[in-house]
């Protein structure tokens, strides 16, 4: 059984209710062991649009990681997920930070997610759940990771999980 951790979200429409129907979704096929809260952070790459909503989850699966993602993206789409363009705007995003310790390299699929270290919206949720959780590649907490990530844009917790 694999521990696995999932980044979710949103910047389009009811954000909150579209992270919780995602995490109800994605727990009828991989029970959900932790939530952090959701977090408010200013649009990621492109400023001219809305605030996302991010939320990190731990999930338990068998699964193997290609049908998992297959999952996830069957669910980004049945919540009405349209694509316009690179970072644009988004109903719903899901994306797989950690799949336990596994490195995957494949076609449409990178784990540990290559962005992590890179993004403080990512980190802060991550941080708070799991700070002692090592990333597989660079042997480095996810504490240190935030204590060493140069990204600045500002990350506040809401009342929400
Ligand atoms: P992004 O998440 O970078 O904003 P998308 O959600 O549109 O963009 O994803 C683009 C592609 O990224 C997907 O088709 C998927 O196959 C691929 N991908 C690669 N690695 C991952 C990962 N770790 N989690 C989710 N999707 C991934
Ligand atoms: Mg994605």
């Amino acid at each position: 059984m694999d521990g696995i951790y999932l980044l979710l979200g949103s910047n389009l429409g009811d954000k909150r209710e579209t992270i919780n129907q995602a995490i109800k979704s994605i727990n009828s096929f991989a029970p959900v062991i932790t939530k952090s809260y959701i977090y408010e952070t200013a649009a990621w790459g492109k400023m001219d649009q809305p605030s996302f909503y991010n939320q990190v989850i731990l999930v338990n699966s068998n699964l193997n990681p290609e049908d998992f993602l297959q999952r996830l993206q069957q669910i980004e789409i049945a919540l009405g997920r349209q694509r316009f363009e690179k970072w644009g705007e988004r109903t719903i995003d899901i994306d797989i930070l950690y799949f336990g310790n596994s490195l995957i390299k494949l076609e449409n699929l990178s784990v540990p997610h290559p962005e992590i270290q890179n993004r403080r919206f990512t980190l802060v949720p991550m941080n708070e759940i799991a700070p002692d959780f090592v990333h597989p590649i660079f042997q480095t907490t996810q504490a240190k990771l935030l204590d060493d990530c140069k990204d600045n844009l500002q990350v506040t917790k809401t009342e929400w999980k």
